[in-house]
Order: C-alpha cells, then sequence, then structure tokens
C-alpha cells in the first residue's frame, strides 16, 4: 500500500490546522501567564510582537506586582509597584500590547506561595475560561530556571498548567458557570517557555530582536543602576551596554535569533 506514507502527509495539514504554528496564527487570542512583570518580555517579546502584527488579541495575565525587588534603601513596596505597573505597560506598548491588555492578578512578590492554594487555581481558571486563548503561553514546570529560580516561577507555573486542566472540565468550580455564565474551556495548545532540554518548537525573532530588547529595557529599575538606585530614565551609555549585553546573551538557534518552547497540544506533545 504505498498510498499510505503520501496520506498521512496529506492528512497532517488537516490535524495541525486545528492547532496553526504560532507565527502562523491570524485573529486569534493568546493568553500568557507570567509571574513577573518583565519575564513575559524576557521569554516571549519577540513571540508576541509578530503574534500582535498578525492581528491577533494577546493578553498578559501577571501574577505578581513585583513589589520587592529593588536593592534602593529609599524604597518602598508601594511605590517599586507603581513604577513596575509603568514599566510593564511600557513594555506592553512596545509589543503593541495595550494596557487594557494586561490583567494584574494583584499578588505581592515572592508571595504566591502563601495565597490559598484554591483561590489561586480559581482565579486563573477563571480568567481562561472568560477569554477563551487558542493558545496559552506559561513558564515550564519542568525548566530548569522556572524550578531553582524563585517561588513565584514555581508557583506560576505550575498553577496555570493546573488551571487549564480544571478549565476544561465543567465541575471544576462550577459557580463559574452557574453564577456567571462561564463555560468550559479546553486551551487547545500550550507553549511553554523558560522550557530547558525540553525545547521542541523554536520561534525565529530575528525581525523582532531589536523590538524584544527595546521590551526588556523598559523595565529600567530591574537593571543597573537604577536597581540600587532608582531613576526612571536610562543613560543612553548605559542602555547600549545592556542592550549589547543582552543581545550578545539572545538564544540562538542555527544562527538566528530565536525564543524557545516546549509545545503540548492536549494529551499530544508534538
Ligand atoms: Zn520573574
Amino acid at each position: 500500500m504505498p498510498i499510505r506514507l503520501p496520506l498521512l502527509l496529506m492528512l497532517t495539514p488537516l490535524l495541525w490546522g486545528q492547532s496553526p504554528r504560532l507565527e502562523e496564527m491570524r485573529g486569534k487570542t493568546v493568553l500568557l501567564f507570567t509571574p513577573h512583570p518583565d519575564d513575559d518580555a524576557f521569554c516571549c517579546a519577540g513571540t508576541l510582537s509578530i503574534l500582535v502584527k498578525n492581528q491577533n488579541r494577546v493578553i498578559l495575565a501577571i501574577y505578581t506586582n513585583d513589589d520587592k525587588g529593588s536593592a534602593d534603601l529609599e524604597m518602598t513596596s508601594e511605590r517599586l509597584a507603581r513604577i513596575r505597573k509603568g514599566e510593564q505597560e511600557q513594555a506592553a506598548r512596545v509589543m503593541g500590547i495595550p494596557k487594557e491588555n494586561l490583567i494584574w492578578m494583584g499578588h505581592h512578590d515572592g508571595m504566591l506561595e502563601y495565597v490559598p492554594p484554591r483561590e489561586l487555581a480559581e482565579q486563573a481558571t477563571l480568567l481562561i475560561r472568560k477569554y477563551r486563548p487558542d493558545a496559552v503561553l506559561l513558564p515550564d514546570p519542568g525548566g530548569e530556571y522556572v524550578r531553582w529560580h524563585k517561588t513565584d516561577h514555581r508557583m506560576a507555573a505550575n498553577n496555570s498548567a493546573d488551571a487549564i486542566r480544571a478549565a476544561e472540565w465543567h465541575l471544576y468550580f462550577p459557580n463559574h458557570r452557574t453564577h456567571l455564565g462561564l463555560e468550559p474551556w479546553r486551551v487547545p495548545m500550550m507553549y511553554f517557555y523558560y522550557t530547558g532540554k525540553d525545547a521542541n518548537y523554536w520561534v525565529n525573532i530575528d525581525g523582532e530582536i531589536d523590538r524584544k530588547l527595546e521590551a526588556i529595557t523598559a523595565h529600567v529599575s530591574q537593571f543597573e543602576p537604577a536597581i540600587r538606585r532608582y531613576r526612571p530614565e536610562w543613560n543612553p551609555a548605559d542602555l547600549e551596554k545592556t542592550k549589547a549585553g543582552l543581545k550578545a546573551r539572545a538564544l540562538k538557534k542555527d544562527g538566528r535569533f530565536v525564543e524557545a518552547y516546549r509545545a503540548a497540544g492536549e494529551f499530544n506533545p508534538m
């Protein structure tokens, strides 16, 4: 039966038709969960910019307000949260994402572990049911950086993955359906970022690398010298030096700038 292989090849686009490559999505909704305002830019700014250019709706759900990470002894948590919010709005603007598409989940930096787990799972599940995304981007629970970096990364990774499962079954948080009219939603595709050796999907961001660096460096207070003594503007020389350093360390594959993911659809990893 020599027809078998050609038939399989013919069917493949049909199967993938339900799960198009991220770069080929048009008019879809993509939801990204980020532990802090800045992880979305570090992991995915190139991909997000491409998605926006392709007329997709991109929603950023931000778990924490990042109100702890400053070495400036004059800084307060309340002020830092305001600064980080403004920086995130600017970074999103660079990527073409309006601030209306930023969902602040309202937790304190480093404290996700102490939020009641049921409350955190329900919060993320509700967002998935509300926005009904065609793809969700989330930290990879198995990624080394996620496991060892910081509690919020571990929590955001596991909680988001668990919420994706919960969102599709109506008996999890049934109040969403009975009280809010939110139907169950099965997320067709997941793209895990901050993944390590499990990466199986790369987005070429050659055309977006400079925009990515601009989005990352919109987080002025996360970098020297502002992280030690806050000031809202970059010194131009510091900015160029920081961008050059980031570009030199940016992930490359086959000579191209890329962003790496572990892509998975339902129970069938690609
Ligand atoms: Zn982070």
